[in-house]
């Protein structure tokens, strides 16, 4: 396969200035090819040529925008498998995940070109008319990590480019293939300039963070990145989108069917090998069913293939990374040292590859690691609770707020508990599934602002409130 090895500035694609660097499977531990770098003259360049093509895009008619979304989501969809693949062999996933992501990149194209910025009249009197606009903000810088990085990328700049505003994009450095070929794609659809694409690691991240071209960050990443992102904005006042870090909490009610919600309770903690924001990352279950769900978590469990996600019939990848890998031994390091019961997993049989086999814990403490820290990988804490104000202190104590769920069969009690859960969403008997329509984000230091929605569309505008005396 060819992977794109130039980045988008001005319409025109382009050597990184600052060399290359190696991308590695994390699979095979292979390198899959050279990531092109890019220098911050050429971020000066992007965020030029953003400002310039602003003028226009800005203020072109909105059909003029919906219609290049249209055909965006078209040129996606006819580089599915391409998109795909490529997923899967920097980031590691299994296909069908990788598929999946392209899928609902597509769809979510699609939902926000629809999206309408509506005009607000809040008065409309004999005397005096007040209507409230939406105004883009201008240059519209995306910072992504590498655990669902297509769609998250999607996330940012279609709402970006759909309200009016240009776009410089920085992808993870561990997974930039397959936004350099996306945004190589798109490019075409879109006018020189609206959107531009650079790479490197946290250096680029920071000039983009203090560039005084750009008027606001859109960023998703860990909640470390986040502050740094938010000190080195206050230069000019950027705004800011964060979705940051979560270690969302799952409670499992007295009354909760196990058989029926095992499976989904396994997919909650590990989907994407639990590599993602909003994943179930702690189970808190009534001791009266600790043992019997722990058993039926484990059979779940041990259905799962481990492998190369590229070969047939995997349906559980690697980690991503290798800081992410050691980051995640030196967790189960711990719990082995601290007296809690690895159930299933815990290593893998495979010899090459940051393979970790789904793992479930069983008996460890509220202040250990594991459950205090945001794992972001295939390993799940079950924590055993007496009574439901007990689980509930557990769940909010931390410093977190990015989801949480409660499952179980009474529907008045599940929603008490999850309207008392200190985060910006909930579900009940599910966890995690996101919709276009409804807006997420975090509270506490989970980040600022929401995606998704007419609100989400909002956090890539300002209001522009018009009087007229008449
Ligand atoms: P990260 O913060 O290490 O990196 C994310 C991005 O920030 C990368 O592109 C990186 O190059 C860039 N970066 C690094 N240092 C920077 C700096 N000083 N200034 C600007 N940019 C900088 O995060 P990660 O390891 O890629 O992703 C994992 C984290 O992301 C987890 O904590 C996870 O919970 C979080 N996450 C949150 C959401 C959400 O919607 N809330 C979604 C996905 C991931």
């Amino acid at each position: 396969m060819k992977y794109c090895d130039t980045l988008v500035i001005n319409g025109t694609t382009v050597a990184g200035e600052q060399g290359s660097q190696p991308v590695i499977n994390p699979a095979t531990e292979e390198v899959v090819a050279s990531s092109p770098q890019a220098s911050v003259s050429q971020l000066d360049q992007a965020v030029a040529a953003a400002r310039d093509a602003f003028a226009d895009w800005s203020r072109c008619d909105d059909q003029v925008r919906k219609d290049a979304l249209l055909r965006i989501a078209d040129r996606i969809e006819e580089h599915s498998d391409e998109l795909a693949r490529i997923l899967v062999s920097e980031q590691g996933k299994p296909l069908m995940i990788a598929q999946r992501e392209v899928a609902a990149s597509v769809a979510w194209t699609r939902y926000t070109a629809n999206l309408e910025l509506k005009v607000d009249l809040v008065l409309d009197s004999p005397e005096k008319r007040i209507e409230v606009h939406r105004k883009p903000l201008g240059v519209v810088a995306s910072i992504t990590p590498w655990n669902w990085p297509l769609m998250i990328l999607i996330w940012h700049i279609m709402p970006a480019i759909r309200t009016g505003n240009t776009v410089v994009c920085k992808p993870s450095e561990y997974t930039p293939f397959n936004a350099l070929r996306l945004i190589e794609i798109i490019a075409d659809e879109l006018p020189a300039g609206v959107v531009n694409i650079v790479t490197g690691a946290g250096e680029i991240g920071q000039a983009i963070s203090e560039h005084p071209g750009i008027n606001k960050v859109v960023f998703t990443g860990s909640t470390r990145t986040g502050k740094q992102i938010m000190r080195a904005a206050a230069g000019n006042l950027k705004r800011l989108t964060l979705e940051l870090g979560g270690n969302d909490a799952g409670i499992v009610l007295p009354d909760a069917d196990l058989d029926s919600i095992a499976q989904p309770l396994f997919i909650a903690a590990f989907k994407n090998m639990g590599q993602t924001c909003a994943a179930l990352k702690r189970l808190y279950v009534h001791e009266d069913m600790y043992d019997a769900l722990c058993d039926k978590l484990v059979a779940v469990a041990s259905k799962q293939k481990v492998g190369n996600g590229l070969d047939e019939g995997v349906t559980f990848g690697p980690v991503q990374n290798k800081a992410q890998y050691d980051y995640l031994n030196a967790l189960l390091d711990d719990i082995r040292a601290t007296g809690g019961r690895i159930l299933c997993g815990g290593n893998s049989s495979l010899e090459r590859g940051y393979f970790i086999d789904p793992t479930i814990v069983a008996d460890v403490d509220q202040r250990s690691r594991i459950v205090q820290e945001e794992q972001f990988g295939p390993i799940l804490p079950v924590i055993r609770y007496s009574n439901l104000d007990e689980a509930l202190a557990m769940a909010n104590d931390t410093d977190e707020g990015l989801a949480g769920s409660v499952w179980g069969k009474d529907m008045e009690l599940a929603s008490d508990i999850a309207h008392r859960m200190e985060c910006g969403s909930t579900w009940i008997n599910g966890h995690g599934d996101l919709h276009p329509a409804a807006p997420f984000g975090g509270c506490k230091q989970s980040g600022i602002g929401v995606e998704f929605g007419e609100e989400g569309l909002h956090e890539y505008t300002r209001t522009h409130t018009h009087h007229i005396v008449k």
